[in-house]
C-alpha cells in the first residue's frame, strides 16, 4: 500500500531520534494501539514487545488513565507552577513520597527523565555550596551507564559507548567506573570514593538494570553494598530509577529489592503509564533542607515551564490507582516466568551469547548483531514489534499483556534468531 498523504507530505519535515537520516530505514506509518497492539495505515497489526520505550506498563490507551486526562482536560489542561499549584500534582506528591521509602519525601515535577537527571545533578552540587563545601561538583558513574541525552546527562554516560562521544570535547569531566560486581571492584570502589570524595557531588546509577547500555544486570547486594560505600563516606547517592520504576524489575521500585534509600531518585518512563511527558527528582528532607534559608541565592535554581502539567500529573494519578486496584506486581511475575520458560533455551542457538531475565525484562544477547535492519525488518513481517539494538534483542512487554501475545513475541524471536543464526 502507498503511504497516506499526511506521511509523504510530513516525513521531510521531521527528524528522527539516533538516526542516520542518510541510511535510515522509513519509519511504519502508525495509526492507532490498544492494549498492546500498534495498528499500521496500512492495517498490519504488530504486538509490542517494548511498551514504547518502557512507558506503556497497563498496555496502550489504558480507559480508567484516558477517563482521568478527559477530566482533567475540561477542568484545567494546564496551569503554571509557579506562585500556583494544583490538586493534581499535589495529590501526586504525596502518593509519591508515601510510596518511596524513608524520607524521600521532596518531589520535583520536570517533564522528561533526562531533565529529572540534570535536576538530581543540580541538587547534588547546589547541596554542597549551601553546606559551604567548596570543590563538590564533579559525578561518579558506571560503565555501561544511560542517564539522559542532554549534555549533563551525557557527561555522565559511559564515554566509551557509540551514543555520545562525538560531545566528548565539550563534556563535563566525570568520573565512570565499574559496577562493583566482586569483592575486589568492591574495594577499588570504595578506595576510589576514598581518595577522590572532596571533589565529587554525589553518585549516580540505574539500580539493578543499566538500560540503554545494553541492558546490564546486577544483584541487589551488589546495589545494596554500592550504596552503603557511598553513604559511609558520606557522599551522596542518587538512583536513576526512570527504566526500572512502577514494577518492571518485580517490586514498585528497584531499589526495594536492596532496600536502600538513596538521597534523590529520578522517575519518568511508566510514571505516566506512557501517554505523556512527565518526570520527576524526589529527594530526601535533608538534601531539600539545605536549600532553605533567608537568601534566594540558597533556593533550587531550576523551574520548567510546563512543570507538574495538570494533564499528566492526572495521568500518573491514575495510573497509580491501577498499581493498587490490579494485580500488576502478580502480572510482572507471571510474566517472569514465561519469560523464563520461553528465552532459557533459545541460549542453544548458534550465535547466543546469554539470556537475561529480569522482572518483566527478557533479553537475549548475541556474539555480533551484524544487521539490526534485518532483525527489525522481519519482526514486523512477522507482526511483533521488537527493536534490536547494539547486541541485544529484548522484550519490556505491557504488564497486562496475554499469554498467547508474549507466545506470539517469544516464539516470533525463536524463530527470526533461528532464521538469522543460519545466514
Ligand atoms: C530513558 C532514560 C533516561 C532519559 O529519559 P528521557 O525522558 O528520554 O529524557 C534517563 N535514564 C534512564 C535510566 C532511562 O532509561
Amino acid at each position: 500500500m502507498t503511504a497516506p498523504k499526511w506521511f509523504t507530505d510530513g516525513f521531510p519535515h521531521v527528524w528522527l531520534p539516533y538516526s542516520q537520516m542518510q541510511t535510515a530505514p522509513t519509519p511504519l506509518a502508525a495509526k492507532s494501539t490498544q492494549g498492546c497492539t500498534i495498528t499500521l495505515e496500512d492495517g498490519h497489526e504488530l504486538v509490542d514487545g517494548i511498551a514504547s520505550w518502557w512507558t506503556a506498563c497497563h498496555g496502550y490507551n489504558p480507559p480508567h488513565v484516558i477517563e482521568a486526562m478527559k477530566h482533567q482536560l475540561d477542568v484545567m489542561p494546564h496551569v503554571m507552577f509557579g506562585g500556583l499549584n494544583h490538586e493534581p500534582a499535589l495529590k501526586l506528591a504525596k502518593r509519591l513520597a508515601d510510596l518511596l521509602p524513608g524520607d524521600l519525601n521532596r518531589v520535583f515535577f520536570v517533564d522528561s527523565g533526562s531533565v529529572s537527571v540534570e535536576v538530581a545533578m543540580k541538587m547534588s552540587i547546589q547541596y554542597w555550596i549551601n553546606k559551604g563545601v567548596k570543590g563538590r561538583s564533579k559525578f561518579v558513574s558506571f560503565k555501561d551507564g544511560y542517564h539522559g541525552d542532554t549534555l549533563g546527562c551525557m557527561s555522565i554516560a559511559d564515554p566509551e559507548e557509540g551514543m555520545h562521544h562525538v560531545f566528548n570535547e565539550v563534556l563535563f569531566e566525570q568520573f565512570v567506573v565499574d559496577v562493583p560486581r566482586s569483592p575486589k571492584q568492591l574495594e577499588e570502589f570504595d578506595a576510589f570514593l576514598a581518595k577522590h570524595k572532596d571533589e565529587i557531588a554525589g553518585v549516580i546509577t540505574e539500580p539493578l538494570v543499566q538500560g540503554a547500555g545494553g541492558m546490564k544486570m546486577f544483584s541487589p547486594d551488589v546495589l545494596k553494598n554500592m550504596c552503603e560505600t557511598v553513604q559511609k563516606h558520606e557522599l551522596l547517592f542518587i538512583v536513576d530509577e526512570i527504566f526500572t520504576g512502577f514494577g518492571r524489575t518485580g517490586t514498585m521500585f528497584a531499589i526495594d529489592q536492596a532496600e536502600i534509600v538513596p538521597d534523590i531518585i529520578c522517575l519518568s518512563k511508566a510514571l505516566t503509564a506512557g501517554v505523556c511527558p512527565l518526570a520527576c527528582a524526589v529527594a530526601q528532607d535533608h538534601i531539600y533542607e539545605a536549600f532553605l534559608s533567608e537568601s534566594f541565592d540558597d533556593a533550587l535554581q531550576h523551574g520548567p515551564t510546563y512543570m507538574a502539567n495538570p494533564l499528566a500529573c492526572a495521568a500518573a494519578n491514575a495510573s497509580l490507582d491501577l498499581f493498587e486496584q490490579e494485580p500488576r506486581l502478580e502480572q510482572v511475575k507471571h510474566i517472569h516466568q514465561k519469560l523464563r520458560n520461553a528465552l532459557t533455551p533459545l541460549q542453544s542457538i548458534k550465535g547466543v551469547k546469554d539470556i537475561r531475565i529480569l522482572g518483566a525484562i527478557g533479553v537475549v544477547q548475541v556474539w555480533d548483531i551484524k544487521d539490526t535492519n534485518w532483525l527489525k525488518k522481519r519482526f514486523v513481517e512477522e507482526g511483533v514489534w521488537l527493536r534490536p539494538f547494539r547486541d541485544i534483542i529484548y522484550l519490556t512487554p505491557a504488564f497486562t499483556i496475554s499469554d498467547d501475545e508474549l507466545d506470539k513475541l517469544t516464539g516470533t524471536i525463536e524463530k527470526v534468531l533461528t532464521q538469522w543464526s543460519e545466514l
